[in-house]
């Protein structure tokens, strides 16, 4: 069963290159554009795993993850903020609201998909191919 991610990001192009990426390595997306949706979207899709940008018109990230985490029905979905680097105060802001990771823009594929593995751990990617087989086909 591949796992479910809600990516929220107002820039198009960011959204659709993490959105393409998860695809490729075998997740469910959902998209997200407005910031204002994010938490219907989050509600209607049970995502395994959300994805925030910060900087977002309307309604911050930051905001968002401490909506989600006093939401009893959301607070389990853990929560990858995606931000420019401001710093470590920053960092520790966005943690305290409930983000379980940070990445700071701009993003290094292979550092984005190490921290989304991490944080869904323990289940196969790809469809259909178990944890520990050898020899997968890479897609
Ligand atoms: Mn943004």
């Amino acid at each position: 069963m591949a796992k479910r991610v809600l990516v929220v990001e107002d820039n198009e192009l960011n959204l659709k290159l993490f959105c393409d990426l998860l695809r490729a390595h075998g997740f469910t997306t959902e998209p997200v554009k407005d910031g204002r949706d994010a938490v219907a979207a989050a509600r209607a899709f049970e995502p395994d795993l959300a994805i925030m940008d910060i900087q977002l018109p309307h309604v911050s990230g930051y905001e968002l993850i401490q909506q989600m985490k006093l939401d009893a029905d959301l607070r389990s979905i853990p929560i990858m903020a995606v931000t420019a680097y401001a710093g470590h105060e920053d960092e520790e802001r966005i943690r305290g609201a409930g983000a379980n990771a940070y990445v700071s823009k701009p993003i290094s594929l292979a550092r984005f998909m190490e921290e989304v593995r991490a944080l869904l751990p323990a289940e196969a990617e790809v469809p259909g191919i178990e944890p520990g087989t050898e020899e997968a086909p890479q897609p």
